[in-house]
């Protein structure tokens, strides 16, 4: 199957309100261009230099979406055109996304990332990490940055329920995040699901897809 098959395919397989990111992390610019020339508008990547180049060199009507882990130091480098960073996992992350959104005077939407996964190595926010920070009321004062949602990985297992169980958690977050502390329309973005969970998580609530390997190959 071609990528822009893969892209049809994988398209027409969701539901209408779930939005698609093809990860294209290490995948060359050819690629990238089979899925837009097929339709695809949203990217993924999770490389600040590499999202750089390929952001220099693609159409500019591409939505590059940031979904790695982000280091302070290369948020520079994103900052003039990322159009929503997945994985804002820190107070400290949060405040020089602001700076840099500001110098560039322009606002950046964002998702914190949480972590509801079992493996220890997975990124993202402790829940009671995240409600001490948001009931200091810090993140108030962040204008240039937009919380849209959350972005949450499930464990990397077979074991079906445990992914449920933990998209459950997610969804679960999400509204009561949304209901304390973002009452706003705009907090309305639940990513989570990549190429092997894709569809529970689909099941389990989410409205953004983050998915690479079934529509670029392996890498
Ligand atoms: C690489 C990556 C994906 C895509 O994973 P696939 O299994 O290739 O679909 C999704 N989300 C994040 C955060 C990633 O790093």
């Amino acid at each position: 199957m071609s990528v822009s098959d893969n892209i049809l395919n994988t398209k027409k397989s969701l539901p209408e309100d779930v939005t698609l990111v093809a990860v294209s992390k290490t995948h060359p610019e050819e690629k990238i261009m089979e899925a837009y020339n097929a339709g695809q508008r949203i990217f993924g990547e999770s490389k600040p230099q590499e999202l750089r180049v390929k952001y220099d060199n693609l159409p500019k009507d591409i939505e590059w979406h940031f979904i790695g882990g982000l280091q302070t130091n290369k948020v520079k480098y994103i900052a003039p055109y990322v159009s929503l960073i997945h994985s804002a996992d820190s107070a400290r992350l949060l405040q020089v996304i602001q700076k840099e959104a500001a110098r560039n005077g322009r606002t950046i939407d964002v998702l914190l990332e949480i972590h509801v996964a079992r493996e220890e190595s997975k990124q993202g926010w402790e829940i009671a990490e995240l409600h001490e920070y948001l009931s200091s009321g810090e993140h108030k004062n962040l204008p240039n940055v937009r919380f849209r949602g959350v972005m949450g990985m499930a464990t990397y297992t077979d074991d079906e329920l445990q992914i449920r169980k933990e998209f459950t958690k997610l969804r679960d977050i999400f509204k009561d995040l949304k209901a304390r502390f973002f009452t706003t329309e705009d907090f309305d973005t639940m990513s989570m699901g990549m190429s092997g969970d894709y569809r529970i998580a689909i099941e389990c609530g989410s409205n953004m897809v983050r998915i690479g390997s079934s529509l670029f190959g392996g890498r």
